[in-house]
C-alpha cells in the first residue's frame, strides 16, 4: 500500500486540478493523479516527479500553482456568438452553472460599446433577478471585460439549452423595452448616465436572432 501524500488530481475538464491528501495512482504520463513534488513549489521531500507535467493545462508562477482558467482554454480565434457553457463548479451540495453569453466573434468583430453594454447589464439583470421562475437561481449576470459578451450564472448544473427558453425571453423583453432604465439614477449606479438604449435594443434584438434558431456550433465550444 502506498503511503497518502500530497497529491494533485486532474479532472476531466480542463481547469479542473484540484489538490488534497492522497495516494498518487498512476505517475505515468496522461495518468489522473501524480505526487506533488518540489517543482510545484508547495511541497518540499516529494521528490518523485511525473514526467507529464507541467501539463499544458497549469503552471507555476512565482512558487504559486497556477492553471490557465478554463475561460483562457478556449480558442477564441474559432468561436462564433452563442450560448455556450463555460463551466460548473460544485459547492457542497449546489452546482452552479456559468454561461457564456457570447455576442460576437471575438477578434473578428466590433465589441459591444460600453454604453450598450451597461444598458444590458442594467436590463438583464433586472430582468432575471424579477423572473418568476427562475429569479431566486440567478446568482449573477454582467459583462465580460473583452466587452464581446456576458456571464450569467444560475443555480443548477445545466446545459446550453436549458438557458435558451430563459434568454429568449429575455431579450424579446429587451427588444421591446421603452421607457427609463432600471437602476440608472445617480444614487443607484456608479456611472448613472452612461447608458444607450437604442444600440442595447439593437444588440439585444441580433442576439435573439441566434437564440430563436440556434445551429450546433452556437451551443458547443469549438472543439
Ligand atoms: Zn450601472
Amino acid at each position: 500500500m502506498k503511503p497518502a501524500v500530497k497529491v494533485g488530481v486532474l479532472g476531466a475538464e480542463p481547469g479542473t486540478t484540484s489538490f488534497g491528501e492522497g495516494v498518487a495512482e498512476d505517475h505515468a504520463e496522461g495518468g489522473s493523479s501524480f505526487e506533488l513534488g518540489p517543482e510545484w513549489g508547495l511541497e518540499r521531500g516529494v521528490g518523485k516527479t511525473c514526467r507529464g507535467f507541467p501539463h499544458m493545462n497549469s503552471y507555476v508562477l512565482r512558487g504559486v500553482y497556477m492553471e490557465k482558467i478554463a475561460s483562457f482554454q478556449v480558442d477564441h480565434l474559432r468561436l462564433v456568438p452563442g450560448v455556450y457553457v463555460s463551466r460548473r463548479d460544485r459547492f457542497g451540495e449546489t452546482t452552479i452553472t456559468t454561461f457564456d453569453l457570447r455576442f460576437k466573434a471575438p477578434n473578428k468583430e466590433p465589441v459591444i460599446d460600453v454604453p450598450a453594454l451597461h444598458t444590458l447589464e442594467h436590463l438583464g439583470a433586472t430582468f432575471l433577478r424579477s423572473h418568476g421562475e427562475w429569479g431566486k437561481r440567478v446568482v449573477y449576470f454582467g459583462p465580460m471585460g473583452c466587452r464581446t459578451g456576458f456571464y450569467l450564472i444560475l443555480e443548477g448544473a445545466l446545459d446550453s439549452r436549458d438557458a435558451l427558453p430563459l434568454l429568449r425571453e429575455l431579450f424579446e423583453w429587451v427588444v421591446a423595452f421603452e421607457g427609463e432604465i432600471p437602476g440608472a439614477k445617480p444614487a443607484e449606479c456608479g456611472n448613472y448616465s452612461e447608458q444607450n438604449l437604442g444600440m442595447a435594443k439593437w444588440e439585444g434584438e441580433r442576439y435573439l436572432a441566434m437564440l430563436k434558431n440556434p445551429r450546433p456550433e452556437n451551443l458547443a465550444y469549438p472543439a
